[in-house]
């Protein structure tokens, strides 16, 4: 059995698909060692994982600034990662590893991987990129800024590089390999249809679907929901501050035949959104998969996971992204043809209210949605991300 070191960052999207993957390899009689943030601790713990909890946002400071230019939050992934060494290198050395699985872009696993000379897995929990889309990507965002700060941007990355190669002989040979850490086998947590471009990923990218954590509490039924005609709004856990998107909700769907129940995030006064009407249930937080087996359409945000999570339901969506990977999955799920993006700065009422009109009396929606969501739920999920990743270290180990 091996001693598996674990190395991701502090998101929750990054972190949730990864338990369920740590509770399999622990059952199949595996050591777990997972360098992450402290709130996930209890999590982890309980599916059998020894935590090692670090600063992530003191760590990876040059990535999470804002402000800085693309190149220098690629950059920021790389002092992250050589933040980490000292910390790791101990745990290394009070007891070795046999090998790695990192998150795509957090934590360091990469330099680690090379440092310890071990084996290691990619993991990623948002769609995979080849070279190819993410050098389509960067060039987009070059375009949009200055060339100033983006020169100074391009001569720190280059410094930066230059010393991981004279310190650890770590050669990081463009963005793409600071930013998505490539490895020989990679675990995307989507099918290879979701994926954008599934076509132009190889054998070595796993699409094992979503691997839905175990819940640490049972979540609660609403039994006020059995046959009621329900319509689910969430902007998930982070991005999900905008009062003026949740004032729109109240306005375009209060009175409506539906029950709207509106997860508001824990940060939204309720009392500030004015009066709710009857046919609303707001909470600061709700049991979301509960909700979805009630629901006719989900509006998210287009988190991975929401989205993930409203498809494999079946359900057809509306997407308001917020930011980060959103606009790329609501893009997405639009080309499919399993619903329908919004742009949060042009929403209106009207706008709201007929969109989710015309997706729920377009049956093809429904069709597509379904379609989706059945080939989620064929990838295997966890059990099968856990099969991939042990088949793949007994084949180096061999070879
Ligand atoms: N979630 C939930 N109840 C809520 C809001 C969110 O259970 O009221 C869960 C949801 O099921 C999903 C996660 O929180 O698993 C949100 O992840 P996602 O990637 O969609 O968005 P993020 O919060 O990372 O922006």
């Amino acid at each position: 059995m091996a001693r598996i070191l674990f190395m991701n960052g502090g998101a929750e999207g990054h972190v949730n698909p990864t338990v369920s993957v740590v509770q399999e390899l622990v059952q199949r009689g595996n050591e777990v060692v997972y360098f992450t943030t402290e709130n996930f601790r209890e999590r982890l713990e309980k599916v059998g994982a020894e935590v090692r909890a670090y600063d992530f946002f003191r760590f990876f400071e040059g990535f999470m600034r804002p402000d800085n230019h693309m190149l220098g939050r690629v950059g920021g992934m790389l002092e992250g990662a050589e933040a980490l060494v000292p910390l790791v290198l101990e745990e290394a050395k009070a007891k070795p590893f046999d090998y790695i699985v990192h998150d795509s872009m957090f934590g360091g696993g990469r330099l680690m991987a090379h440092l310890l000379q071990l084996p290691a897995i990619n993991s990623s929990t948002s769609f995979a990129q080849t070279e190819a889309h993410f050098q389509h990507f960067v060039e987009h965002l070059n375009a949009a800024a200055s060339s100033g700060p983006a020169d100074q941007a391009q001569a720190d990355f280059e410094q930066l590089t230059a010393k991981l190669r004279r310190d650890y002989g770590y050669v990081v040979r463009s963005p793409y390999e600071a930013f998505f850490n490539p490895e020989p086998m990679t675990i995307v947590y989507t099918s290879r249809l979701f994926q954008p471009r599934g076509e132009d990923f190889d054998d070595s990218y796993k699409f094992v679907g979503p691997s839905v954590s175990a819940r640490l509490q049972a979540e609660p039924e609403m039994p006020e929901l059995a046959g009621k005609s329900v319509i689910y709004i969430s902007l998930g856990t982070a991005f999900n501050k905008d009062i003026d998107f949740y004032r729109n909700c109240l306005k375009a769907f209060g009175g409506s035949g539906n029950t709207i129940v509106m997860s508001v995030g824990r940060e939204t006064e309720i009392e500030s959104l004015g009066d709710i009407p009857d046919n609303f249930i707001v909470r600061p937080y709700v049991p979301q998969l509960e909700v979805l087996q009630h629901a006719r359409l989900f509006i998210t945000h287009g988190g991975m996971n929401s989205t993930n999570e409203g498809l494999s339901h079946g359900l057809p969506l509306v997407l308001v992204p917020q930011g980060a990977d959103q606009p790329k999955v609501a893009e997405r799920v639009a080309e499919l043809g399993a619903g329908v993006a919004l742009n949060k700065t042009e929403l209106t009422v009207d706008l709201l209210r007929n969109t989710v009109n015309r997706v729920l009396e377009t049956p093809s929606y429904r069709e597509a949605a379904a379609r989706v969501g059945e080939s989620l739920h064929t990838g295997g999920g966890a059990r099968q991300a856990a099969d991939e990743i042990v088949k793949y270290i007994s084949q180096v180990k061999v070879g």
